[in-house]
C-alpha cells in the first residue's frame, strides 16, 4: 500500500542504505507500531494525561525520573534548552526566546559542536564555547578538563550540552561532577547513540539530567517524534512549554509531571508549542520503544551481518573497490558494510540518479569509504540493491 501511495503522488521510492537519516524518512515501522498509530488516530484523549502515561513507560525503560514525547530528537534539545533557561518561572517562559534577562548561555565543548546545536539556540540560549580539539586535530593527548569547566561557569551559564558518541563517554562524567555542585544541567543529544539498547539507560546512570533520543531512527518509532527524558522538574517545565495551554485556569486538569505548586500562574502557549506531538506519534514512540527495549541487540545484529553478507557475496568481485564488514562493536551502533573506493561521490551520484535511486552512507567518504547501513534496508531491496552498484560500476 505504502508503495502506491508515493508512486500515486508521483514521489520516487528508494532503496535506502544510508541508514535512518531524516532526510530518506528516517526508520521504517513494524507493523504493530502502525496499527497502534492507527488505533490511537480513532479517539480523544488528554493530551497532558497521554504524555504523563509516556512519562511512566519512558522512565520505565531509561530509568529517568520522567520523559516526555516530542516531535523529534531536536525538538528535545529546544525544550531541554528552554527548560533549563526557565525552569518553573512562567515570565521566563513568556519571555523565550528572549532570554538576555536572565541565565541564557549553554557551554558546548568546541568538539560537540554539531549543527544540532542551532537546536539549542532556538530557544534563545547563547552557545559558549570551550575547551580545546588537540585529540580531534592529532595536535595532542588532552580532552575536555574539570578547571576548564569550573572556570567556563558563571551567572549566566543555564546548562552544559554535550553530544554523545561511542568515543566520548568517559568525559562525561567530568562534565558531570563539575556541574553537578553548581547545579548546572548537563544536556545530552543521544539522539543517534542508539543501539546499543543499553544507551536508553546509560546517560542517566552517568548523572545526566536531560537526554534526547530520536524516535524515528533505532527506535523505529513514527519519524516525527522523539524523547526527552530526565529530572522530573525539567521535563515537567519543558511539558508545560509545548502542550496546548490555551486552557481555563478554572477548569485545567494538568498531568502530575506539572507542578502547579511551583508556577507565580500558568503560562500561555509556549516555545515549544510548535513542537507538538501529536497522540499518533506518542502512542507510536511507545509502541515502537515497547518492543526496542526488549530486542535482543546480538540476535538482530547477527541477522544484519548475515545479510550484509549476502549482500557483498551478490556484490562479488568489483573493479576498485576493498569490501569489509565492520561489526558492531566497531562501528558502535550495527554492523555495516565498508565499500573503499577512490571516488566515493562520484558513485554515490551516480546510485542516486538511478531509474529506482539507491542511496549509501556518505558518512566516511571523505576516508574514501562509502557505507552499507542496514538499518533502514528493507530485506527485499538486498538482492536490488548490489545489482544497483554493479550496474553503476558496469559490471
Ligand atoms: C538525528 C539527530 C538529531 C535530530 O533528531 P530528530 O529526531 O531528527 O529531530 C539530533 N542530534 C543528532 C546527533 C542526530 O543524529
Amino acid at each position: 500500500m505504502t508503495q502506491d501511495i508515493y508512486a500515486a503522488l508521483g514521489v520516487k521510492r528508494r532503496i535506502n542504505a544510508a541508514g535512518t537519516l531524516t532526510r530518506l524518512g528516517g526508520a521504517l515501522m513494524d507493523d504493530e507500531v502502525v496499527a497502534a498509530m492507527a488505533a490511537a488516530a480513532r479517539a480523544s484523549v488528554d493530551i497532558g494525561e497521554l504524555q504523563a502515561a509516556a512519562s511512566r513507560a519512558i522512565a520505565r525503560h531509561t530509568g529517568a525520573q520522567a520523559g516526555i514525547v516530542t516531535s523529534g530528537a531536536a525538538a528535545a534539545l529546544t525544550l531541554a534548552a528552554a527548560a533549563s533557561m526557565t525552569r518553573w518561572d512562567i515570565a521566563r517562559m513568556a519571555a523565550l526566546p528572549h532570554a538576555e534577562g536572565f541565565a541564557n548561555e549553554i557551554l558546548l565543548h568546541r568538539t560537540h559542536y554539531t549543527g544540532y546545536a542551532h537546536a539549542l539556540r532556538a530557544s534563545g540560549a547563547r552557545i559558549v564555547d570551550l575547551g580545546h580539539n588537540d585529540r580531534g586535530t592529532g595536535a595532542g593527548v588532552r580532552g575536555l578538563e574539570p578547571w576548564e569547566i569550573e572556570a567556563a561557569i558563571t551567572p549566566r551559564t543555564a546548562a552544559f550540552a554535550f553530544s554523545a558518541n561511542p568515543s566520548n563517554l568517559s568525559d562525561l562524567a567530568v562534565v558531570v561532577k563539575a556541574c553537578r555542585s553548581k547545579d548546572i544541567p548537563v544536556i545530552v543529544d543521544a539522539a543517534a547513540q542508539l543501539p546499543p539498547k543499553s544507551n536508553l539507560r546509560r546517560f542517566f546512570e552517568l548523572g545526566a539530567d536531560l537526554v534526547a533520543f530520536s524516535g524515528g531512527k533505532a527506535i523505529g518509532g513514527p519519524q516525527a517524534s522523539g524523547i526527552l527524558a530526565g529530572r522530573r522538574d525539567l521535563v515537567g517545565a519543558a511539558l508545560v512549554q509545548q502542550l496546548d495551554m490555551d486552557v481555563s485556569p478554572e477548569t485545567w486538569a494538568p498531568p502530575d509531571l506539572i507542578d502547579l505548586k511551583e508556577m507565580k500562574g500558568i503560562p500561555h502557549h509556549g516555545l515549544g508549542r510548535g513542537f507538538k506531538a501529536g497522540k499518533e506519534e506518542i502512542v507510536g514512540l511507545l509502541a515502537a520503544l515497547e518492543r526496542f527495549a526488549v530486542a535482543d541487540d546480538e540476535a538482530s545484529n547477527a541477522v544484519l551481518e548475515k545479510r550484509l553478507n549476502g549482500i557483498s557475496n551478490a556484490l562479488g568481485e568489483l573493479p576498485g573497490i576493498t569490501k569489509r564488514i565492520a561489526p558492531a562493536r566497531e562501528t558502535g551502533r550495527v554492523p555495516q558494510l565498508y565499500l573503499a573506493i577512490e571516488n566515493p561521490l562520484a558513485l554515490s551520484r551516480r546510485l542516486q540518479a538511478a531509474a529506482t535511486p539507491v542511496h549509501l552512507s556518505e558518512r566516511f567518504a571523505a576516508q574514501g569509504i562509502l557505507i552499507v547501513d542496514p538499518q533502514a534496508l528493507r530485506p527485499e531491496d538486498d538482492a536490488a540493491l548490489a545489482e544497483a552498484v554493479r550496474k553503476a560500476l558496469n559490471v
